[in-house]
């Protein structure tokens, strides 16, 4: 017999928080299911740029002290070149724990929660969708809603049931994360971006909670583990990462940029899509602001519909093209130039540098730019019209 809701949300990172945020507030009977237990390791920055900590403090409230990093926050996104020179891009925001930030904000949420329980699969008839469960070693618990929001990340295994072409059509990568006792010479309070396209198309490094935290993207044919031990050799040499260190924490995931391909997935019927599972992400790997910005809007969508008694699919893909035009943008690259993004503002740090210096900062960008495919980027190539 499944236990009956007016909405399940699978997923309880910013975006499942948000949805059910905005389901409670809308006064849906809501579950959110979370297969982790206890504050889940997430490999993760845990930047908040202002559009994300202006979304936490107008629908959740003030952070709690406990969940901000040490630093609280950073300053600026510091871009190293293998020129040499280096561009500082005003960051602000905040700087969190990613475990007990994403903890908290399910905690607000003020719906039923159910961790340790995994969505296996999932049904959807005229008026309900029914999902299927397993809590811990192999209870099974079914549950029914009359709306699903998917908030299950980017490897979503929602949208790969619902719309199982576009997983293979992504290029996926693979993110590694690692964290170190070792000091380093980086300075504190930003985060270091390193635009060297032989190391990685995304390695960057940063201090937080006194740990020096290494990340890399690796790109197609090449190894994670092969990109980070490249990366932690150029911070040895250049820039004093200390011997001796001991490595306390070791993350991966797999990541696809979606909006290069146009192969977004909202969802349609009774399932909301929301967050990185609908491949909302930018092309810096910041995602949280248009996790939490889906997820609210998905929130909102599935109380509309509930309450006019109608299907929430067109009403959430309707309101939800703010946040995948806003994603697009970013991957337009010439914007970054000509200060019309708000989310990392590069104009403003060009501005800061004196003229001789911005010319050379400039073709630094260009050449990195033209390594990730060209001022433009990457172009969409049409969407996938479906789910
Ligand atoms: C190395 C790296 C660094 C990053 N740094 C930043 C940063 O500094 N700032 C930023 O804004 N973004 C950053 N991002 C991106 C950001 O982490 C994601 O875009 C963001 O977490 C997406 O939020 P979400 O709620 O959509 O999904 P997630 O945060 O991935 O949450 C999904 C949740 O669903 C749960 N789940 C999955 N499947 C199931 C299931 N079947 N049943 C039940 N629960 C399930 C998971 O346990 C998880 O809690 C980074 C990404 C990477 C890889």
């Amino acid at each position: 017999m499944a236990l009956l809701f007016d909405a399940i949300i699978v997923g309880g990172g910013p975006a499942g928080a948000a949805a059910a945020k905005a389901c409670a507030e809308g006064g849906l009977r809501a579950l959110l299911v979370e297969r982790n237990a206890l504050p889940r390791s997430k490999a993760c920055s845990g930047i908040l740029v202002r559009a994300s900590v202006d979304l936490v403090s107008r629908h959740f409230g003030a952070i709690p002290p406990d969940v901000l990093a040490e630093p609280a926050t950073l300053q600026s996104l510091r871009m190293h070149f293998p020129s040499g020179r280096t561009l500082d891009v005003p960051l602000g925001g905040a700087f969190v724990r990613r475990g007990p930030f994403d903890q908290w904000l399910r905690r607000a949420a003020g719906v039923e929660i159910s961790e340790g329980t995994t969505a296996r699969s999932f049904e959807e008839s005229a008026d309900a969708v029914t999902v299927q469960c397993t809590r811990g070693p192999g209870e099974a618990l079914v549950v029914q809603g009359r709306v699903l929001i998917a908030a299950d990340g980017g490897t979503s295994r929602i949208v790969r049931a619902t719309a199982p072409e576009r997983h293979g059509r992504l290029a996926w990568y693979t993110a590694l994360q690692e964290a170190w006792t070792a000091p380093c010479g980086l300075e504190p309070g930003c985060f270091h971006f390193f635009a060297y396209p032989s190391i990685s198309p995304y390695a960057s490094a940063y201090v937080k909670d006194g740990k020096t935290v290494l990340e890399v993207v690796a790109a197609a044919g090449d190894s994670a583990k092969a990109a980070m031990s490249r990366f932690s050799e150029l911070l040895k040499r250049d820039f004093g990462l200390g011997e001796g260190g001991r490595r306390v924490c070791r993350l991966g995931c797999r990541v696809a940029y979606a909006a290069t391909r146009g192969l977004f997935c909202f969802g349609s019927g009774r399932i909301l899509v929301a967050g990185e599972a609908s491949g909302l992400l930018n092309p810096f790997g910041e995602g949280i602001s248009s996790a939490l910005a889906s997820g609210r809007i998905a929130g909102e969508a599935a109380v509309r519909a509930l309450r006019e008694s109608r299907v929430p699919g067109d009403l959430y893909r309707a309101a939800v093209e703010v946040e995948r035009q806003r994603t697009l943008r970013q991957f337009r690259y010439g914007g970054y130039f000509a200060g019309r993004n708000v989310t990392f503002d590069v104009r403003k740090g060009l501005s800061a540098l004196p003229v001789t210096g911005r010319i050379g900062v400039v073709a630094d960008l260009l050449g990195w730019l033209a390594s990730l495919g060209g001022p433009e980027g990457p172009r969409p190539e049409g969407r996938l019209g479906s789910r």
